[in-house]
């Protein structure tokens, strides 16, 4: 019964393709014959699993959430499904998403939003329709509506911890590379990740001992050590970043986070509020969006319906003219402006792109630094909680969106290891918040049970 799919689970979206039921039924059967007959079993054996619609699945649908590759099979598996189908998974389907990864809220599918099934799970009626958050909206909606029990999303700025905070799951971004990326369409390459959205910080700890570690496929890939797990609070010691305090916070975001920070010294931990030294979070927003749209820009120019992608075939007009028409019929507005903007910053003499990278290598220093003092940050997921689509005077502000994303680039840059746990917001408010666990480059298995001991 764990694999039916109900009609709720329809109606919020979640999900760009289902596979065949009996090719679920078989796996399930060929799984619970494993577990009669075999001690030895792989953690998620027979466990079901979501992958976002940019993960390459081999002779399935693999469309990013874009007209462009609507129609496209892909010829490869991606690592990480590899691993899963080794590991006994049953990969229930591929969840919506933001089109390739760009997008906070699941609004820039081409296939319509994911809706957040919190509200759905409740008996308060009628329920209400708000983001699931993005890009991997599709996939955190899923598990908290438990169609799948953890799904495989990517993170390039916040995409997997977002979700997963406004859904109320863990959200976990390995390093750089902890996970392969062969076969994830990329967005920003310097920057994607392949990344867990799952119940509990202990699930996602499981599943990326299955996913990471090195791959041939993917040059970037490495194998992160496991550090030696602390085992109470007490001898932990936690930096709060104040300067993550910004006005535009919503203010049961900042309660959640204060009361978080209060709660560990309560219990132990050493925490510390200090002010000082992430002197170039203010800047990384704009870095960011710089780096990622020129990367985005490289990126996406192989989708001209020749190599790549759907095509408007028009023998009137030269190719140019056809890939112009075919570029711009089936990017969506979000996908063409992220072109647009990367095309200019690496067009003017590299003076905004040269000064971004210059940002994020100041920035990577600063956090290097502070995780010198402190074994893990405690930061907020999010600036907003997530936008209502009932209320017809919200419109979806491009710009609000992307100063949402301010507390998840700053990891991201870094390449360091991030988690979003969930902690109730006010009493009153309807949502959940995400708290965000950070560590040094290669500390994943401490950022995993650092969350497990405070979750
Ligand atoms: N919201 C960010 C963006 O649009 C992050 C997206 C992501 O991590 N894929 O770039």
């Amino acid at each position: 019964e764990r694999i039916t799919l109900s009609e709720t689970t329809h109606s919020l979206n979640t999900f760009t393709y289902l596979p065949p039921t009996n090719e679920l039924r078989d796996q399930a059967a060929a799984s619970s014959e494993r577990y009669a007959t075999n001690t030895q079993l792989s953690p998620i054996d027979g466990i079901p699993i979501s992958v976002k619609a940019n993960i390459s699945w081999l002779n399935r649908p693999t469309s990013a959430s874009s007209k462009m590759l609507e129609h496209y099979s892909s010829p490869i598996q991606a690592d990480v499904i590899d691993r899963l189908t080794k590991s006994g998974a049953i990969l229930i389907g591929q969840t919506n998403m933001d089109e390739f990864g760009m997008g906070s809220f699941t609004t820039n599918s081409a296939f319509g939003p994911s809706i957040n099934s919190v509200p759905f799970l409740s008996s308060s009626t009628p329920p209400k329709h708000i983001s699931p958050g993005g890009s991997s909206g599709g996939s955190a909606s899923s598990v908290a509506f438990r169609s799948s029990f953890a799904s495989i999303g990517t993170d390039t700025g916040g995409s997997v911890r977002l979700p997963a905070a406004y859904c109320g799951c863990t959200g976990f971004k390995p390093s750089y590379g902890g996970i392969p990326r062969h076969g994830v369409i990329p967005y920003a390459s310097s920057l994607d990740t392949v990344g867990l959205i799952t119940p509990t910080p202990e699930d996602a700890k499981l599943l990326h001992d299955v996913l990471r570690g090195e791959s041939p496929n993917d040059p970037t890939s490495i194998t992160t050590l496991s550090s030696p797990p602390k085992t109470s609070l007490s001898s932990l010691s936690i930096g709060v970043p104040g300067s993550y305090s910004v006005s535009e916070s919503h203010p049961s975001i900042t309660k959640s986070w204060v009361s978080a920070a209060s709660t560990l010294s309560d219990s132990g931990a050493t925490v510390t509020i200090f002010d000082d030294s992430l002197t170039s979070i203010q800047d990384s927003l704009a870095a960011y969006y710089v780096i990622a749209c020129a990367e985005a820009s490289s990126n996406l120019a192989k989708y001209d319906g020749v190599k790549f992608g759907s095509r408007i075939r028009d023998t009137d007009v030269n190719y140019s003219e056809e890939y112009a028409n075919t570029r711009s019929k089936f990017f969506g507005s979000e996908v063409k402006r992220r072109i647009e903007c990367g095309d200019t910053v690496l067009s003017k003499e590299g003076t905004h792109y040269s000064a971004a990278l210059q940002i994020r290598n100041q920035l990577r220093d600063e956090y290097a630094a502070a995780l010198l003092k402190y074994d893990v940050l405690l930061l907020p997921t999010s600036v907003s909680p997530p936008i209502d689509f009932d209320d017809a005077n919200k419109n979806v502000d491009q710009n609000e969106m992307m100063a949402n994303d301010l507390m998840t680039v700053g990891a991201s840059l870094c390449g360091f290891p991030a988690i979003s746990i969930p902690v109730s917001a006010d009493p009153g408010e309807d949502f959940w918040v995400g708290m965000q666990i950070i560590g040094k480059h290669g500390d994943d298995d401490r950022v995993l049970d650092v969350a497990n001991l405070v979750y």
